[in-house]
């Protein structure tokens, strides 16, 4: 069990009226920046979807953004996931939203095959695929569960050893073997920008990442038609995601708030 877990009841359904109001304005926030963003590179209004980046975040500070107008969520931890579902579908189904279908539900954050089992009755798609071993265990579960679970090629574009992701060369040969596999569902491809202050290096990997699944795309291969998603663009990198080609932008900082717990 993460350490923070100890330390917050991640199934907290209940906070105050100033943290609901300080979401809500985050979420304005974000929802402006995109909208700008996709105006100012010539983008069409609503091609960008945000996902919230809920990691420690409890229950009832996600239905506030949700209220807000959030429609997607993504957690990075299966225990996460786990210790905030039940609160989460029970809230949405209050409001009349079923999550899962009107609240897409990510993994964003790696994944340990042993932990598979975990998630895969709960999230829609899993962002954070990165070799064909993983993409085989998960397809061997989602055959055995008679689903199809979303995935997107995770690849490390700024080569940054901290981070996870495949080797950008390798990640057109991934994504065809991995459009090949069934209970797999390729949707996309998913990066995390370069840790530097140089935006002309943030913005090299993110439009890689579009040239990517450009050719991806021009394949032809076997299950590679759906690969359309460009997950990428966080707080601090959105709008140059966005001029790049983004479709999701994780964003949690700027809706939240700074994280109390890494
Ligand atoms: C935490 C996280 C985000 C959001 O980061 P912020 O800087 O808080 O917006 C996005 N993607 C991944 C994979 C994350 O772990």
């Amino acid at each position: 069990m993460t350490a923070y877990m100890d330390h917050k009841d991640l199934a907290n359904e209940t906070i105050d009226e100033t943290r609901t109001r300080e979401i809500a304005d985050g979420v304005k926030r974000v929802l402006d920046g995109i909208a700008a963003a996709e105006q100012a590179a010539g983008r069409d209004a609503g091609s960008v979807r945000l996902l919230a980046a809920t990691k420690t975040r409890d229950v009832g500070e996600i239905m506030a953004a949700i209220d807000a107008g959030v429609r997607m969520i993504g957690e990075n931890r299966p225990q996460e996931v786990q210790a905030k579902a039940e609160g989460l579908a029970r809230q949405c189904a209050a409001r009349g939203l079923e999550l899962g279908r009107d609240v897409p539900f990510h993994l964003i954050g790696q994944l340990q095959s042993n932990k598979i089992g975990k998630v895969l009755p709960v999230v829609n798609t899993i962002e954070s695929v990165d070799s064909i071993e993983l993409a085989e265990k998960i397809a061997r579960r989602a055959v055995m569960r008679n689903m199809t679970v979303g995935v997107l090629l995770e690849v490390n574009e700024s080569g940054e050893a901290s981070k996870s992701g495949c080797a950008p060369s390798h990640a057109i040969d991934l994504a065809k073997r991995i459009g090949a596999m069934g209970g797999l569902e390729l949707q996309g491809l998913m990066t995390i920008g370069a840790h530097v202050d140089d935006e002309a290096t943030i913005r090299a990997g993110f439009a890689h990442l579009r040239r990517t699944r450009d050719q991806i795309l021009a394949s032809g291969a076997q299950g590679t038609e759906g690969c359309t998603e460009l997950s990428m663009g966080m707080t601090q990198d959105m709008a140059i995601a966005i001029e790049e080609g983004s479709t999701i932008v994780r964003v949690g900082t700027a809706i939240f708030g700074p994280r109390a717990f890494i």
